[in-house]
């Protein structure tokens, strides 16, 4: 038998969520002070069926994998390595942050996540967890997937959704 449809699969469970705290910078002058948020994900997955499983991709592994990638970031302050604004440096077991040159925060090393991303909007964190979750795929892996679409929540009907074709 063929497949004649084209095929996803989703996953938004209670436990996909990470409480952070960030601050974003914003055009011209403006920063926010540093505040939290539960973020929630939802994960899709776009691809062809596997002709001996018939699925798109195994959810008990991609639950597992989005479990782990929302614990590595969950209770930690997220900043961001790549700002143009935002300064941030590791001082032995402290990370200092600075906003346009003017220092602002100090914290534990231990409750930072330090993330390769230009700002922390939830745009560049559902960006940033598709590549991880490409990662992880490639290293399960994974095959004929197609796209990878990310949408990551801040607040009750506010998220951002990110989409990569493969
Ligand atoms: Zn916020």
């Amino acid at each position: 038998m063929q497949p004649r449809g084209e095929f996803r699969v989703s996953v938004s469970k209670d436990y996909l969520v990470f409480a952070s705290a960030h601050f974003i910078t914003f055009a011209g002058h403006r920063c926010e002070g540093l505040h939290g948020h539960n973020y929630r994900v939802r994960v899709t997955l776009d691809g062809r069926l596997n002709e001996e499983s018939w699925f798109v991709f195994d959810f008990v592994e991609l639950k597992k994998i989005m479990r782990r990638l929302c614990d590595e970031i969950d209770h930690l302050v997220l900043l961001p390595l790549q700002s143009d604004r935002v300064q941030v440096r590791e001082e032995g077991e402290t990370v200092s942050v600075a906003v346009d040159g003017k220092p602002r925060y100090l914290f534990p090393r231990r409750d930072c996540a330090l993330l390769p991303i230009p700002n922390t909007t939830v745009e560049m964190l559902a960006e940033m967890l598709i590549d991880r979750l490409r990662a992880a795929l490639d290293a399960a892996g994974a095959s004929g997937l197609t796209a990878i679409e990310m949408e990551v929540e801040e607040n009750f009907g506010q998220s951002a959704i990110c989409r990569v074709t493969l």
